[in-house]
């Protein structure tokens, strides 16, 4: 029997005004297992109104102290929760449970981090050259926050939007992927539990109609969006009919560069995680391995050897190593990219083919699969798959290998294996990428900053800066001169 979830709005539990359902299905088994509501208009409405009453009534007067002990709170509660919340969402999107119980600790780490700044929102004075006037500014939230999540990593992506928007005194309305939405409704029974009052947090589910309609609204203040880059223009288009400002998380294609002087074993690993982690379903996914020429066949029956290992099975088993794709359009969409690269010319030399084996018939499984002598104008090495597909491209010398790199529409990560310096510092200041990491990959920290260039997005979220994408700026010039003015020419002095 499935759960029958509903949504949040204004502190109450509700299904859609027009009771209409969505199924939600496990890609380890393709079984339905809960249903969740199909929001209305009158409910994404309803959701709106609810958080901009909490937002002008209570929660833009109480005080970030305030907000910072609710904020905790929810910390704790995930922390004691991450089991049961990790099933859950390892069951929703398939993604193995050693990450998802981890992402949930590295999300209350994200609230304790923000509840940090709730009393830290600071506005200066502003130094002018008339002594009689006194100036400083005032950092305000914005209102009413509306924030869309993609389905990889639901609460972890949702605590990148949720906690600096609430810091910043900010009221929400949620709206997660119709694919992973039940880890965000019952992150509202917690929120419910840590106090936050009716309206603050509002959840909404449902599909892309839900969010197209909620960027349009004219009642909003702010977006934060993470998914594709097709639906980020999109959402920027309906933004822009009320000027509402928009964050942007999109997609990439980053690279993963391994030099000759690197310590090659530590750069397999790293080429590993960077695409085989997640079954390739992250945004940050190494897809790209640039290879120096020298090392270039070395590199590569490693990697062979050690993607061949990769134990794919049930996701919620601590041992499995490799998931099923999170659900059937992606799964389709992945193999049609592996059959883009076969027809490419490029030599696959893992993978690409159905999977077989005990307790994967079911699944939507995709091997580990590696193509090798890509050339980087092919679609596989162009084109976000969002799956464990690695293109492995050889490089002569630096120059070419920062062409390659930078020859992308996406700027999300990137990575460098060496143990030079002076090529640390070079390929950090030229790769056009929101994140390098040097001898590294998907590392991350909640005061770290994480954002993309180009078509990956604009706006920085996870750290310190994140908090003004939330706030506004008011200037307050307050006049103490005793003289009257001229009032036919502007003061400037
Ligand atoms: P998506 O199809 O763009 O969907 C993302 C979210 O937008 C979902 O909640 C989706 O709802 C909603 N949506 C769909 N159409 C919409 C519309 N017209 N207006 C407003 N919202 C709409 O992306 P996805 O397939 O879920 O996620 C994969 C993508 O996310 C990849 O490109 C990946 O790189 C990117 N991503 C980026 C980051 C980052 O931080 N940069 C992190 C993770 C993922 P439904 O799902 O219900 O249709």
């Amino acid at each position: 029997m499935s759960n029958k979830y509903k949504m949040f709005i204004d502190g109450e539990w509700v299904d859609s005004s027009t009771n209409e359902r969505l199924e939600t299905v496990n890609p380890y088994n393709q079984e339905v297992w809960a249903t969740i509501p199909q929001a209305s208009n009158k409910d994404i409405d309803d959701s709106i109104s609810a958080a901009r009453t909490a937002f002008e009534t209570i929660w833009k007067k109480i005080s970030g102290a305030e907000r910072a002990n609710m904020m905790v709170k929810l910390a704790d509660l995930l922390d004691q929760e991450a089991e049961r919340m990790s099933i859950l969402e390892t069951t929703d999107n398939g993604k193995l449970i050693r990450e998802t119980k981890n992402q949930m600790h590295f999300s209350a780490k994200g609230y304790r981090f923000f509840a940090g700044l709730t009393d830290k929102i600071y506005g200066e004075v502003i130094p002018l050259e008339n002594q009689d006037l006194f100036d400083y500014t005032r950092r305000e939230p914005l209102g009413v926050a509306v924030l869309i999540t993609s389905w990889n990593s639901p609460i972890s992506l949702l605590t990148n939007k949720l906690a600096p928007a609430l810091a910043a005194g900010n009221t929400v309305v949620i709206k997660p992927s119709e694919h992973a939405s039940v880890t965000t409704l019952e992150l509202g029974k917690l929120v419910e539990k840590a106090g936050f009052p009716p309206g603050v947090v509002n959840i909404i589910t449902g599909d892309g109609r839900v969010g197209d309609y909620l960027t349009k609204h004219p009642n909003i203040n702010k977006i934060s969006f993470t998914g594709g880059t097709e639906t980020g223009k999109r959402i920027s288009r309906n933004a822009s009919e009320n000027l509402v400002p928009v964050t942007l998380e999109l997609g990439g294609k980053s690279p993963n560069i391994i030099f000759e002087d690197a310590e090659i074993d530590r750069a397999v690993t790293g080429a590993v995680a960077g695409i085989f982690a997640a079954s390739g379903q992250t945004c940050i996914a190494g897809s790209r391995l640039l290879v120096h020429r020298p090392i270039y066949n070395q590199v590569l029956t490693k990697l062979v050897e050690k993607a061949k290992t990769i134990k794919l099975g049930n996701p919620l088993d601590p041992t499995t190593e490799m998931g099923p794709a999170a659900n059937e359009a992606q799964y389709s969409r992945i193999l049609s990219m592996i059959e883009a690269g076969k027809e490419s010319g490029a030599d696959l030399v893992l993978g690409g083919n159905e999977v077989n084996g005990e307790g994967l018939e079911k699944g939507y499984f995709v091997p580990p699969t590696i193509f090798a002598n890509v050339e980087n104008s092919m679609s596989i090495a162009q084109e976000e798959i969002f799956g464990p597909v690695l293109s492995v491209i050889p490089f002569k010398d630096e120059d070419e290998v920062l062409q390659l790199a930078n020859e992308s529409k996406f700027g999300l990560a990137s990575g460098v294996w060496t143990t030079d310096m002076r090529k640390v510092h070079r390929l950090s200041r030229e790769i056009q990428a929101g994140t390098v990491w040097i001898n590294t990959y998907r590392t991350a920290a909640p005061s770290a900053p994480f954002g993309g260039v180009k078509m990956s997005g604009y706006g920085r979220e996870r750290c310190i800066q994140a908090i003004h994408d939330y706030t506004r700026i008011k200037n307050v010039m307050i006049n103490y001169a005793e003289d009257d003015r001229d009032p036919f020419s502007m003061q400037t002095k």
